[in-house]
């Protein structure tokens, strides 16, 4: 739970400091005053990066060489501290006075779930987006799930490389043999993980969306280019081989759950073709709200953290939505 944050040079602060409050907070300010930056700093105490850009240099305040943030938030009661110091060439973070170097290092973490306008984009942007989405809940439910995308993607990135490189076939293909092993292992199995998490995903979900709009039946389907109704392995190792020929043609891996994505559906219609401006952001909603009650079934204290939300939703929504978090710190 965030209990006070203090900003020096960050965004449009020259100096702020904030007293949080265990249940509601509300930051009331005209257009451009920095309410999203505000968001945006306690953003990045979760996820040690912002949700708006990848470049440091844009958190500092113009002018400045450095920016300068610390945190006051307790995890099951214990006090902890996070001070994060960002120069245009990179950033220093400490978690009571110790150097952290890496997400794993970050023991006790923040735990929070941000909505906001962009979000949409779970629905709405390129599958990437939408699997980087699906991706960030798993990572945190299980943090070994982001070793093994890590040695997924490395993998793929050299066996894409040698389909590229190499001429000779029978060389490339005793290239790709040692390659094929470790990628069909990696990627079985996040097949597998994506694969319960969108089910019991889809559970909360539903339940949710169904109370918070009169009655709408969500859906969400998990879309994988490898048959998952049998044995994954199986399946993969079979499709993947069947293929080798297909890649060496495209020059690139075509199998896998690199090219995954969901669909949402509302009913029998696809939330992305078809749902009006609002349905679209209660939709979001809904998974915003379920991803928050599967991270609170790990750890009590999960931060909700709102921006405009209220724009676009109708007053049944709004009072649903007010309901459901009054146990909790927003
Ligand atoms: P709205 O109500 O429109 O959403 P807001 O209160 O959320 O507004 P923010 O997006 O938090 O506003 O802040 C935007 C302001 O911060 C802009 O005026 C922008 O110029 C300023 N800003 C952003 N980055 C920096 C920076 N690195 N240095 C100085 N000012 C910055
Ligand atoms: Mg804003």
């Amino acid at each position: 739970m965030l209990k006070s944050l203090k900003l020096v040079n960050y965004r449009s602060f020259s100096k702020l400091y904030l007293k949080f409050h265990p249940r509601k907070n509300i930051i009331l300010a005209n257009n451009a005053k920095g309410k999203s930056n505000v968001i945006e700093a306690i953003y990045l105490l979760s996820f040690l990066k912002s949700f708006r850009t990848e470049r440091n240099a844009e958190l500092i305040k113009f002018g400045n060489s450095f920016s300068y943030t610390s945190f006051e938030y307790t995890y099951n009661d214990i006090l902890n501290r996070v001070e994060i110091t960002i120069e245009p060439k990179g950033k220093l973070v400490k978690q009571n006075e110790k150097l952290i170097k890496s997400n794993k290092e970050y023991n006790q973490r923040f735990e929070a779930v941000l909505f906001e306008p962009f979000d949409l984009n779970i629905i709405k942007g390129a599958p990437a987006a939408r699997r980087k989405y699906i991706d960030s809940i798993i990572t945190r439910l299980s943090p070994s799930y982001r070793d093994e995308l890590l040695a997924y993607n490395k993998v793929l990135m050299n066996r894409n490389k040698a389909l590229k490189i190499y001429k000779d076939k029978a060389s490339l293909k005793a290239v790709l043999k040692s390659y094929d092993t470790e990628l069909i292992k990696y990627g079985a199995s996040l097949i597998e993980k994506r694969k319960t998490f969108i089910e019991n995903f889809q559970n909360i979900c539903a339940s949710i969306h169904k109370d918070l709009a009169d009655g709408e039946e969500f859906r969400i389907e998990y879309k994988t280019n490898i048959d998952i109704m049998g044995d994954i392995k199986e399946a993969y190792k079979n499709e993947f081989t069947a293929n080798i020929d297909k890649d060496i043609e495209r020059k690139t891996t075509y199998l896998g759950p690199h090219r995954d994505d969901y669909i949402v559906y509302i009913a029998d219609d696809e939330v992305k073709k078809f749902a009006s401006q609002g349905q679209l952001r209660t939709v979001t909603l809904t998974m915003k709200l379920a991803e928050l009650k599967m991270l609170k079934s790990f750890q009590k204290d999960v931060t909700l953290l709102l921006d405009d939300v209220f724009s676009e939703l109708d007053k049944s929504r709004k009072k649903y939505l007010l309901d459901y978090v009054k146990d909790m710190q927003v």
